[in-house]
């Protein structure tokens, strides 16, 4: 049974969803200003990852993730610059989407930005301050966070402490510090939206919670982000859902990802640290990035270094390597044992809070031992299961022209005879079509060239 780690009751939970099979899950998104760095690729790679194992086990997931395109980073850089707000979030949103694509992030079901639910947005807002949980100023309608008494649960912070540790923004007009904005009043020159309490846009944590009451109900399964986004983004989420409906838990498991640092900071735009992962898949296969983010356990804190990214490649290449040696091989009956010891102790890892080195670590185990005892179809079968939430093996040949095997397999016959004459002119032959072949041991691999 799959065990995770609940940030809510600070505990490994079997995670059992609220109906069946059925999970309803939701990552909070991006706000598109800039081009995405590689803290965000640990991000959705590892919530990918997450998905697409509850899948493989059977799980029925639906993964929402928003995308915040009204922002007042959006406004200001928009301002700044001198286009026109829309365009800038839409071209972000794009990079955003071309970015996920290029690290096959493929998981999500739906996108859903802040600005197509304002009506959802404004229903919402209307219902807490009708319930008196929030009050009009004139610069906006604000949540009364005394109002509601276990704000702090997901934080495990004493609202008390809050109150006396938050101070108040000299440009805004609330009553209490703790206060957050669900509703901001339109100012000069800024993007708005008609409300029945005035011309204006959304806060940030509310449109989550009204795209997530749209798709899911007042209650759902699963919601994730990064660790930073614990404290308030996701303390105000549960404030306003559970606030507007009386129900809970508004969500049954809070999963949270470490940081990636840069030295000892936090990878961030506003820090000026950030590395695009646009510059990254210059010089790393996607695969090694993936490989990257998910060899290291999800709540681990990892420092970048593009010693880590070397490293990554060499141990996914020694996997990788594998696959090409059995793809010429036989099962045998030690090989089939291997595999099948292997499939549950990786399962039982992955079970046990997504143990990801721990799986790892078997499956180098595993690789070494079959490279040993040599290994087929079965075993390359194994690899291929897995690969389904893994995402980081190469089995090639599916897109190779058979022409291209044909030489490959006669070059590798000729080598074999040692014929060195006739296996040199069929790998300029290869070069000729556009294919690089690399010999492994008593195989090959072919790569076309790029
Ligand atoms: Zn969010």
């Amino acid at each position: 049974m799959l065990k995770l780690y609940n940030t809510l009751t600070k505990k490994k939970e079997i995670f059992k969803p609220m109906k069946d099979k059925k999970v309803n899950l939701f990552i909070c998104g991006l706000t598109v200003y800039d081009y995405v760095h590689i803290g965000h690729a640990k991000t959705y790679i590892q919530f990918d990852f997450l998905v697409k194992y509850l899948r493989w086990k059977g799980f029925k997931v639906f993964y929402l993730q928003n995308v915040t395109d009204i922002d007042d980073r959006i406004i200001k850089k928009a301002n700044d610059t001198k286009q026109n707000w829309k365009s800038l979030a839409l071209k972000f949103e794009k990079e955003y989407l071309e970015d996920t694509k290029n690290l096959d992030i493929d998981s999500i079901n739906k996108y859903a930005r802040a600005t197509d639910f304002i009506p959802q947005i404004i229903d919402q807002v209307n219902r807490l301050v009708k319930k008196g949980y929030a009050y009009e100023t004139e610069d906006g309608i604000y949540f009364e966070v005394k109002k509601f008494k276990e704000y702090g649960k997901l934080s495990g912070q004493d609202l008390n402490k809050i109150i006396a540790g938050s101070r108040i923004d000299i440009n805004e007009k609330k009553k209490n510090s703790e206060d957050f904005v669900l509703w901001k009043k339109q100012k000069p020159n800024e993007p708005f939206w008609e409300s029945p309490f005035g011309n204006g846009r959304p806060g940030w944590h509310i449109e989550d919670t009204a795209i997530t009451e749209h798709f899911f109900g007042s209650q759902y399964d699963l919601h994730g982000g990064a660790i930073d986004l614990i404290f308030p983004h996701h303390e105000c989420e549960i404030a306003q859902q559970e606030a507007a409906s009386g129900k809970k838990p508004f969500v049954k498991y809070w999963v949270h990802t470490a940081f990636l640092n840069m030295g000892s900071e936090k990878m961030s735009k506003s820090l000026g640290n950030i590395i695009r992962i646009k510059d990254v898949l210059k010089k790393y296969d996607l695969k090694v990035i993936r490989y990257l983010f998910i060899s290291q356990h999800y709540r681990t804190t990892l420092t970048y270094s593009e010693e880590l990214l070397e490293q990554a490649k060499n141990s996914l290449q020694r996997l990788q390597e594998t696959i090409y040696f059995l793809k010429k091989g036989k099962d045998n009956k030690k090989s089939l044992l291997l595999i099948k010891k292997a499939r549950i102790k990786i399962e039982r890892a992955l079970d046990n809070d997504l143990d990801t080195p721990i799986a790892f670590s078997v499956l180098f185990e595993l690789s070494k031992n079959l490279n040993k005892i040599g290994g087929g179809r079965k075993s390359l079968e194994f690899f291929k299961e897995i690969n389904h939430f893994l995402g980081i093996f190469d089995f090639g040949e599916a897109n190779i022209p058979k022409e291209i095997i044909k030489i490959a397999e006669k070059r590798l016959k000729a080598r074999s005879q040692k014929n060195w004459q006739e296996s040199d002119k069929l790998r300029e032959k290869l070069k000729k079509k556009g294919y690089l072949i690399e010999d492994i041991e008593d195989t090959y691999s072919i790569k076309q060239i790029s």
